[in-house]
């Protein structure tokens, strides 16, 4: 159902839009300022959180964001990371494109394995990316089918978010409640983020979206409901936008595990001095959503479309993602095998290239459905489905095998080692370099400083975007084992060995 009223633009909107007319690209400087001036309801550790921006724990994730807006700034990547609008014919950031050809499809893929080899984490932007394109092309099939008008306003949205280059959370996974029951079927309705109020201006939503990665480094979150749904459950299809600091948005920080190292002077404990992801509750208590941002509100039968379509795009992107920060895995354990002076040893090359194979393997997923992608009717392109979720069932599978044989190459020390103030300790300091000196004249810092970021990625707060992510994020193992169910064709593969042993449909071969 679409009711279309009101459609004024947002007066915080319009404030936002004459600030950043003059500027499509923004830098990481002024993105990191736009956070400083949200106010948004946010805890952590059982406390309220101001500016956020500048908390120690948080900011080596919006420092990998920021990366998404520094490298679109350098001629060197300007091929990767920008791109000229289908809507406007300006040049904007990749993150905020529709992807117009295969070519735009591999040259994601690629500019998110830069960002992984640059950042060595999750750099969050891409969730939103991936709404975008699957929010495109289903609005506009839904017009064609029902006379709705999401697609017209979809593209209006999106000129705002490419024209001041904004960071929007693309937020599907709700709370869920007894798996076993459908949006409709629960005990509490709440389970599923659904609409409660109707009004003339516009809608009144209630849920949760957990594991929101990026959330609160975002300027707006775009809703997407969680999974297909059969009629009756109007209320659960629903799709809008707001921005990040809208009332009654309640945002809880995620714990990952080695976290308050973060606190830490100095960083090498942390092991990535920099960088980190962030994944974040978000509740949304009673929140009005005016009718200029609703892109769905109760079209049950396309919200499937959309989640299969946002899945498809989001598996595809781990075969950048995770590739780039497997680069980094790979480096890491490289570095290491030098300065233990173990990297001749035929067994440590070995497991060296069987982690290369392991990575381009995976980029091969990616680079391979993105090369077959095809049109919508919107015009926007779509990978290739069957091919993505491949890439995303490797992914489930490889960046662990991955951190196995980092592990085995880096010894039992990464979990061992004293923490930083001991090495730097008046006392026991020179004992302790003395004893972790490696191989040649490397220092013992440099042991220290790659056993840590190995520790990181593979077992601390690293391995939530690295291995977690990898097995749960766009969907967990089983949701593209059933995907891959449903787009491979058996009874042609049959058909096929049926015809080459003479079952059926044999073919003579004349050219005796
Ligand atoms: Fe991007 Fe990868 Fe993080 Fe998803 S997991 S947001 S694809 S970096
Ligand atoms: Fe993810």
């Amino acid at each position: 159902m679409i009711v279309v009223q009101g459609g004024d633009e947002r007066k915080r909107n319009n404030q936002l839009g004459k600030e950043r007319a003059c500027m499509p690209l923004r830098t990481p400087q002024e993105y990191i300022d736009d956070l400083r001036k949200m106010k948004i309801e946010l805890y952590m550790f059982g406390e309220k959180v101001e500016n956020y921006a500048d908390h120690p724990i948080i900011r080596p994730s919006i420092n990998a964001m920021a990366m998404t807006y520094k490298l679109a700034q350098e001629p060197e990547y300007e091929d990767l990371m920008t791109a000229t609008s289908n809507l406007t014919g300006h040049k904007i950031n990749r993150f905020t494109h529709l992807h117009q050809s295969t070519d735009d499809l591999v040259k994601k893929v690629k500019m998110q394995r830069l960002l992984g080899q640059k950042t060595g984490c999750c750099f969050q932007r891409c969730v939103g990316m991936d709404a975008f394109n699957a929010v495109y092309s289903t609005t506009y099939e839904m017009d064609q089918a029902k006379g709705t008008g999401y697609h017209e306003r979809f593209k209006k949205y999106m000129e705002y978010v490419q024209d001041n280059d904004l960071a929007v959370d693309g937020c599907m996974t709700d709370a869920r409640g007894d798996r076993s029951k459908s949006p409709g079927a629960q005990p509490d309705p709440d389970a599923y983020l659904h609409v409660v109020e109707r009004r003339e201006d516009g809608l009144v939503v209630r849920g949760c979206k957990l594991h929101q990665t990026g959330m609160i480094n975002s300027h707006e979150i775009l809703v997407m409901p969680n999974n297909a749904l059969r009629e009756g459950e109007e209320e659960w299809a629903v799709m809008f936008a707001i921005p990040l600091d809208t009332p009654g948005v309640i945002y809880v920080y995620g714990r990952q595990s080695s976290d308050t190292r973060k606190l830490e002077s100095g960083g090498i404990d942390t092991g990535n001095i920099h960088f980190g992801g962030q994944e974040v509750m978000t509740i949304f208590n009673d929140v009005f959503v005016p009718w200029d941002r609703v892109f769905m509100d109760g079209e049950t039968e396309f919200a499937g479309m959309l989640v299969e379509r946002f899945a498809g795009y989001h598996r595809q992107s781990y075969g950048g993602c995770k590739v780039g920060v497997g680069d980094t895995l790979i480096g890491a354990a490289q570095a290491i095998a030098d300065y233990n002076g173990v990297s001749r040893a035929s067994h440590i090359k070995d497991k060296i290239i069987e982690m290369c194979h392991l990575n381009e393997t995976l980029y091969a997923c990616g680079i391979a459905c993105s090369s077959e992608g095809r049109p919508t009717a919107a015009g926007n392109y779509l990978i290739n489905v069957l091919l993505a979720n491949i890439c995303k069932q490797n992914v489930t599978r490889f960046p662990y095998e991955m951190a196995r044989l980092a592990q085995d190459i880096a010894g039992g020390f990464m979990v061992t080692m004293p923490s930083d103030k001991d090495f730097d300790h008046p006392e026991i300091g020179p004992l302790v370099r003395k004893y972790t000196q490696g191989s040649g004249e490397v220092p013992p810092e440099n042991r220290q400083r790659i056993l840590r970021l190995i520790e990181n990625m593979t077992m601390g707060a690293g391995a939530v975007g690295y291995l977690t992510e990898s097995m749960h994020g766009a969907g967990s193992p089983q949701a593209q084992r059933i995907m891959i169910s449903r787009l491979v064709n058996l009874q042609h593969r049959k058909e096929l060995a049926e015809k080459l042993c003479g079952v059926k449909d044999r073919d003579d071969i004349d050219w005796e």
